[in-house]
């Protein structure tokens, strides 16, 4: 019998590691918002947020009750919690069913971090709190509650092999589903990240995520070659994304960048290692909407989005393009859902928000082609979408509009948020 094919499903984390980023935000409707585009395109898992955020907290519940409704699915929605049993309880009351929990694993983060308070591993000294025990004590916590868990191995990239194989496998031992392989500060190259996560793959056995920085503009590349070096190993990969590559420092692995080195790329498009129900044909309107949510212009030279993905002006260049798109174009526009006009009103234009009435207001879902039944459900959709602008602070989307009238429980829920002190 052969062996079923190995293969890499993606992990967005721009719900998580996007929006913890210096100056970097979105509301909370922009990330259910984010969470409905990735579901669209066929992404396996989304890192929603934080689970033991007090604001993040109706905005985790109502996104799941959204994957309860159907609407939400078949996306896995999973949490991102520090390996430390509070915050696991606090993901189980919410109703979360995956989760990650994060704990360093680098001799200079844990010296460097926890100043001599923590050791790495209890063999050293029992009568101290370890690295090792800590992520015991977290994990067992979530496999108690029946959760699918990923073990975050922080700093990876500068943790000897010999402790990251211990704490993988001992990971594994107690349930672990998945290791992720946090190459947290970029400093891994393609070279090394390949050789290392095959060896801990072969040597662990267990699923490997990759969760690549760009710190040395090598994000896309490292987790590729990370990836194909688990899969070599004889284990499925999940690549961990960002949209636009939005993240920490340097930013995160570029989900469009991925599927398309995986898709397009001369050694690994007829591997079809990616997993399959990804669309990539939906890349050029996720891309539009993070990039406006986050208030981050997307450059000009960005990977398949960018406004010269597929602009030719030089007499060689545009001549060939002309005569045959493959003379200058690895991949086509189409491919990525570009092309299609988009329609910009140049004349009257009525919006609604924060201050809006209701003729305005009914305008503008006339024009989205939604009927309400009655007075009262139209004036409670404007109370939502004034409070939805209240909290995105700049004018409402279609699909944020039709959101809104679509599903106004959940909504409320999203636009709910008071601090607890
Ligand atoms: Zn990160």
């Amino acid at each position: 019998m052969s062996k079923k094919q190995n293969k890499i499903y993606i992990i967005d984390v721009t719900n998580r590691d996007g929006v913890q980023t210096s100056r970097l935000g979105l509301a909370k409707l922009e990330k259910t918002l984010i969470n409905l585009y990735l579901n669209e395109m066929g992404i396996y898992q989304s890192e929603l947020g934080f689970p033991f955020t007090n604001h993040e907290i109706n905005y985790l519940k109502a996104n799941l009750e959204l994957a309860e409704m159907g609407v939400l699915q078949p996306i896995i929605l999973s949490g991102w919690c520090r390996a430390v049993k509070d915050d696991v309880k606090k993901a189980h009351r919410i109703g979360l069913k995956h989760i990650n929990i994060s704990i360093s694993t680098s001799e200079q983060m844990v010296k460097g971090k926890f100043g001599g308070r923590v050791i790495r591993d209890p063999k050293e000294n029992p009568s101290k709190p370890s690295i090792i025990g800590m992520m015991i004590e977290a994990l067992g916590e979530a496999k108690k509650g029946g959760m699918t868990v990923g073990v975050n191995a922080e700093d990876a990239s500068r943790t000897d092999d010999e402790f990251l194989i211990k704490f993988a496998q001992t990971a594994k031992e107690h349930g672990a589903d998945r290791i992720r392989y946090c190459d947290t500060l970029g400093y891994d190259d393609p070279f090394t990240i390949y050789h290392r996560v095959k060896n801990l793959a072969r040597e662990v056995q267990i699923p490997i995520e990759l969760h690549c920085h760009n710190d040395l503009g090598a994000g896309v590349a490292c987790s590729i070659a990370g990836a194909k070096g688990a899969i070599e190993a004889g284990v499925d990969a999940y690549i961990n994304t960002t949209i636009n590559g939005m993240g920490e420092r340097a930013g995160n692995a570029d989900l469009v960048s991925v599927i398309l080195a995986l898709r397009k790329s001369s050694g690994l498009k007829d591997l079809n290692l990616l997993d399959e129900r990804v669309d990539l044909s939906k890349a050029w309107r996720i891309a539009k909407y993070a990039s406006y949510a986050f208030g981050v212009p997307i450059p000009i030279n960005q990977v398949g989005v960018g406004g010269n993905a597929f602009a030719h002006e030089s007499g060689i260049h545009a001549d060939g393009a002309l005569k045959d798109r493959r003379n200058y174009e690895l991949y086509d526009f189409e491919d990525l859902g570009r092309g299609e006009p988009e329609i910009i009103e140049t004349g009257r234009k009525i919006t609604t928000g924060e201050y809006g009435g209701i003729k305005g207001f009914r305008d503008v879902y006339e024009k989205l082609e939604i009927e309400f039944k009655d007075e009262k459900e139209a004036h409670t959709i404007l109370e939502l979408a004034r409070y939805a602008n209240v909290h995105t602070q700049k004018p409402l989307t279609n699909d944020e509009l039709l959101f809104l009238a679509r599903y106004p429980q959940q909504a409320k829920k999203i636009l709910t948020v008071a601090p607890m002190i």
